[in-house]
């Protein structure tokens, strides 16, 4: 099957799970995960329409953006802070800060590039050690101190379920993802927008937009298993 014909299967799942929900499928943004899959496979989902690319790793997006500036490129997956500084020019949101320190280096490089870099807060939502993310509470200490990254936007939310068949427990882990959404909403910044639920993956993206996901990040479904 053709990237183009994957591509368009997905967009119409993620519309029927919006329709469900009683949502505006214009509300669920789809991230292609690319991570692993080589250049012509991307600019065929280019050339099809897909603007927003995700990568797990730096390395691997500081060799493909050069190469597709015009998309806009997602760090999805955890980030060294020594790494920063290679995608801070360019990279069009990163999804997965865990922790206060990348922050603090994710306002430093931007301040460089004199950008102001957009960011989601990962949560570890299904409390497996094996998934990186804050709590609850460590996120709410890290946006009552958002004074101190002046060069950052926080727009929402990151998490993935549990690797598991269990659909009410994914559902659940994705609902509390969305309440965090809600109570976080309730802090007033100029630099803080709670409007990005980034969640949901090639086996579980329609339980996510059920729950509320703005952003699922879809990529063995587009561009085949890794
Ligand atoms: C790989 C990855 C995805 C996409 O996974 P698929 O199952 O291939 O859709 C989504 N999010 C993150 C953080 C990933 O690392």
């Amino acid at each position: 099957m053709s990237i183009a014909h994957n591509l368009n299967h997905i967009r119409q799942q993620i519309d029927a799970a919006a329709r469900a929900a009683g949502r505006d499928p214009g509300t669920v943004h789809l991230v292609a995960v690319s991570k692993t899959k080589p250049m012509p496979l991307i600019e065929e989902a280019f050339a099809a329409g897909q603007l927003d690319f995700g990568e797990n790793r730096v390395q691997e997006m500081k060799e493909k953006q050069p190469l597709l500036p015009e998309a806009r490129w997602h760090l999805i997956g955890s980030l060294q802070r020594n790494k920063v500084k290679y995608i801070a020019p360019y990279v069009h949101l990163i999804h997965s800060v865990d922790s206060a320190r990348l922050l603090a280096e994710i306002d430093k490089q931007a301040g460089k590039v004199g950008r102001q870099i957009d960011c989601l807060l990962q949560l570890n939502i299904s409390e497996e050690d094996s998934k990186s993310g804050l709590d609850e509470a460590r996120a709410g200490e890290i946006l009552a101190d958002l004074d101190r990254y002046p060069h950052v936007r926080v727009r929402g939310l990151m998490g993935m379920a549990a690797f598991t068949d269990d659909q009410d427990l994914i559902r659940s882990q994705f609902r509390r993802l969305r309440r965090a959404s809600e109570q976080f909403a309730t802090l007033t910044h100029p630099r803080l927008r709670m409007e990005i639920l980034s969640m949901g993956m090639s086996g579980d993206f329609e339980l996510a937009i059920a729950e509320g996901a703005t952003h699922v990040r879809v990529g063995s479904a587009i561009f085949g298993t890794r």
